[in-house]
């Protein structure tokens, strides 16, 4: 999730928008003030029912976030990590930072958000019991305990990525022991569940009702999507899970000494020799840093010819290094949190070679080809 903004952060959690949650926030803004409390309330100024309908949008959406925190919440507390929570236009995501260890822990992070939404529904009804006297805090308290009731249950509907699929995933996954199996059916559920949202989408369009219907077929689409991608991901996981960096990497790397100018390295190793990335080494294999193309293009080029290999590198303790004996997926976990695209290869302080994630790319496609 890029281009969204950011608020802050909540348990350690940050909590952005992206930018279409803003396109989102004005349709429910604007059903509510021209639609929902123009036929409750007729006599409220216009302005008011525009305020009215922003502020329950706003509670709306607070309800959705306190739905991703419920999951997150779970999470954390079975050590883990949530890299973020991201509201959008189809509602929120927690970005949770790896996949559940036990069926039991998948459960419990799963369900959590629809019990908080049906919480939210309980206690915006009791509200409403409490305030349905109040002409303006009745309509928005009933509307509230109803999104949040159809945002419980929706959740809840059993095709993955749903919350209702993780739930089946996890009861399956107990059932055969077999996370990739549970993963299969989960996801076939869930693109039924999608074909369904498309279908009922297309029959609302000819009954006439444009707008829901092309709104249903857009979340189906959007399912659809979700289920087939995060089955590719788990596909690929499994392919992935016995491969350790050492049949991945290249043994071969550039290593250069830390003496050698910035001018005569582009000279003589990236023009002619067109490497992109650079080990820089002292007494044979022993690692100082790394030095990429970006490190060397960060510098103004006026000054290559001051600049020595060594002051321009990420030197060691910087660097993430990787042994040969490393699950690859692991690998793959820790390149992705610290955002870099190679890894040098270290074994008994030796280099024994480099990775990047065109090794891992290629390897991927190869064994594709193959049919694993
Ligand atoms: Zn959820």
């Amino acid at each position: 999730m890029d281009a969204s903004v950011k608020l802050g952060r909540i348990w350690g959690i940050p909590v952005g928008l992206h930018i279409s949650w803003f396109l989102v926030f004005g349709l429910v803004t604007w059903s509510l003030a021209s639609g929902y409390f123009l036929t409750e309330y007729p006599d409220l100024p216009k302005t008011a029912q525009w305020l009215l309908g922003g502020a329950t949008s706003l509670l709306f959406f607070m309800s959705v976030l306190l739905h991703e925190l419920g999951h997150s919440v779970v999470a954390l507390r079975n050590k883990i990590p949530v890299r973020g929570i991201t509201l959008f236009i189809f509602g929120g995501v927690a970005q949770i930072g790896k996949e559940p260890q036990t069926p039991g822990v998948e459960f419990r992070i799963a369900i959590a958000g629809p019990l908080t939404s049906l919480a939210l529904a309980g206690l915006f009804g009791g509200l409403w019991l409490l305030d349905r006297a109040q002409p303006y805090l009745a309509a928005p308290s009933i509307w509230l305990a109803r999104i949040n009731l159809i945002l419980g249950l929706f959740n809840l509907i059993p095709g993955f990525p749903l919350d209702g699929g993780r739930v089946l995933r996890a009861i399956i996954w107990k059932i055969t022991a077999n996370f990739y199996r549970a993963t299969q059916i989960a996801s076939y559920a869930g693109q039924a569940v999608a074909f369904g949202f498309i279908g009922l989408g297309l029959l609302t369009i000819l009954r006439g009702n444009f707008f829901n219907g092309l709104w249903l077929a857009f979340i189906g689409w959007f399912l659809q999507n979700a289920a087939a991608s995060s089955y590719a991901q788990v596909n690929l996981q499994r392919m992935l899970r016995d491969v350790t960096v050492a049949q991945v990497m290249s043994p071969e790397c550039n290593q250069v000494p830390g003496n050698i100018p910035l001018d005569q390295l582009v000279e003589e190793k990236i023009l002619t020799g067109g490497h992109r990335c650079f080990l820089v080494t002292e007494d044979g294999d022993r690692l100082r840093g790394m030095l990429t193309l970006r490190d060397v293009t960060a510098i103004p080029r006026a000054n290559w010819s001051r600049v020595l290999a060594e002051q321009a590198m990420v030197p060691r303790e910087k660097l993430i290094l990787a042994n040969p004996d490393m699950h690859i997926l692991e690998l793959l976990q820790t390149m992705d949190n610290a955002q870099v695209a190679q890894v040098p290869v270290v074994k008994a302080d030796q280099i024994v070679g480099v990775i990047s994630r065109e090794h891992i790319l290629h390897y991927i496609r190869i064994l594709g080809e193959i049919g694993s």
